[in-house]
This record gives structure tokens, sequence and C-alpha cells, in this order.
């Protein structure tokens, strides 16, 4: 089971274990199976913007539709910090991380190498999705994202569920310049003896210093340079982008 592979409307989707038993969550991570993006964007695309825009948002619709959300929101991604709220229609302008308390609504986060975590709170009725690439990690996103759920919904960072989308793996988080872009703390996470880094270890570790706990962390097992089901910006350059989606789901459903 883990983090599995489930055929929906077409569309090749991975699903997390935690998170398909949590009631009113909807959630998914995207492959590059089932969109109408061409090479090199093949083929469900969701966020490399040198696409062709018809396909993107054809794809982007296929998603939503496949989901059964009622709108799909995204961000333009800045390696930054900074959360939003998105409620009552709120555009996110230039964000790293989404929260909304607002069913129907799918917070997408694009990647390809970084990872999208997933933050959800079903008894409080809130989801968050975060953009955590080595630059977010190196400046506490995972921790600004408990915190800010705190802070804006009361959830007690006891009460969350968070799960790890495919990212770079320990085998393949290379960074030959580690000693000007990484932090001193983050050499705990590295892997002796290289210049690799365990970012998803980086994650889970921040996250449990912020109080959730570790039970309640599931990470995918999945690292995109090495799995072709997935794009990558390391492996391939010039290339689209998978998407991790949460919402809440909508009345009825
Ligand atoms: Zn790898």
């Amino acid at each position: 089971m883990a983090f599995h592979l489930h055929e929906i409307s077409g569309l090749k989707l991975y699903q997390f274990q935690s998170l398909s038993r949590l009631p009113g969550v909807v959630h998914a991570v995207t492959t590059r199976a089932g969109g109408v993006s061409r090479p090199p964007f093949d083929s469900l695309n969701l966020g490399g913007e040198e696409d062709d825009p018809a396909a993107l948002a054809a794809n982007r619709k296929r998603l939503a539709r496949a989901l059964g959300l009622k709108r799909l929101v995204w961000a333009r991604q800045v390696h930054g910090t900074r959360i939003v709220a998105l409620e009552n229609g709120a555009a996110p302008g230039e964000a790293d991380g989404l929260a909304t308390n607002e069913p129907g609504v799918g917070l997408l986060i694009k990647t390809a190498d970084c990872q999208a975590l997933v933050l959800a709170a079903p008894a409080k009725g809130v989801v968050a999705n975060l953009h955590v690439g080595w630059r977010g990690n190196a400046a506490g996103m995972p921790g600004a994202g408990v915190a800010f759920l705190k802070k804006r919904y009361g959830v007690a960072p006891g009460e969350l569920h968070a799960a790890i989308a495919p990212g770079l793996g320990a085998c393949c988080a290379q960074f030959v310049n580690h000693r000007n872009e990484l932090p001193e703390w983050f050499y705990q996470f590295r892997v002796q003896g290289t210049d690799r880094f365990d970012l998803e270890a980086s994650t889970v570790a921040q996250l449990v210093a912020a109080g959730v706990g570790p039970e309640r962390i599931e990470t995918s097992g999945r690292c995109t340079m090495c799995s072709h089901e997935f794009f990558s910006y390391r492996r391939d350059k010039v290339t689209g982008r998978f998407g991790t989606v949460v919402a809440l789901a909508k009345e009825g459903n």
C-alpha cells in the first residue's frame, strides 16, 4: 500500500496511504501520464510555463475534473517561505505555501525535483500544501507551515498529518557548492563522504521539531531523478512540472 498508484479518469495518480484514510480530504500526486503536452513537456505538464498555454490549461482541467474539484489554485512559486490563506476567492500571487478551509479548492504545488509537503488537519477542516525546494528547506519552510496553520486556524501541530511528495532523493541531491548554498545546521543531513544531502530527512526532522508526530509523517520513497514517472529538472533541464494537490472534499462528496 504505502504510496500507491491509482488510475482515475485516464490519469495515473499516486496517493499516500495516510492521507487516503482521512475523512473529507482529497489528494493526489500526478505522474507524467495522461496529459496533452508534447515533448519535452509530455504529457501531464502542470507548470513548465514554456509549454503551450492551451496544453497547460487542458492538463489542469483534466486534473481538477479527475479529483472532482470546483477549482484548482496555484501560485507563482519563488523558493521563498510566504504562505497564503485562500479564502473567499483570494488569488495567491507569489507564494510557496497555500492553505485553505474552503471545500472544493484544490491547492496545487508544481515541482520537478523539489518536494511538495502536504499538511492536513481534517478535524479542523484545514489543509495546506507547501513548495519545499532545497532553498525552502534550508529556510525552514516545513516549520513555517506548521506555525502558519497554528496562528491562522488554531491547528495544534500534534493534530497534523503530513506527507512529503517525491523529490530529489539522497541518491541524487548533489550540491557541489554546498559550502556557499547550505547553512551549517544542514550538515547533519549530509550523506557521509559525499556532497549529497538527504532533503527528505531534513523535512521530516523540521516537522518533528515543530511538534508533528513522527508516526503522522508519510514519505513517498521515490526520487524524481531516478524515477522516469515524474518530471525532473536536474535530469532533463527543459521539462514540465508534476503536481501535488490537496483539497477538502465538497459537501456531499
Ligand atoms: Zn535518485
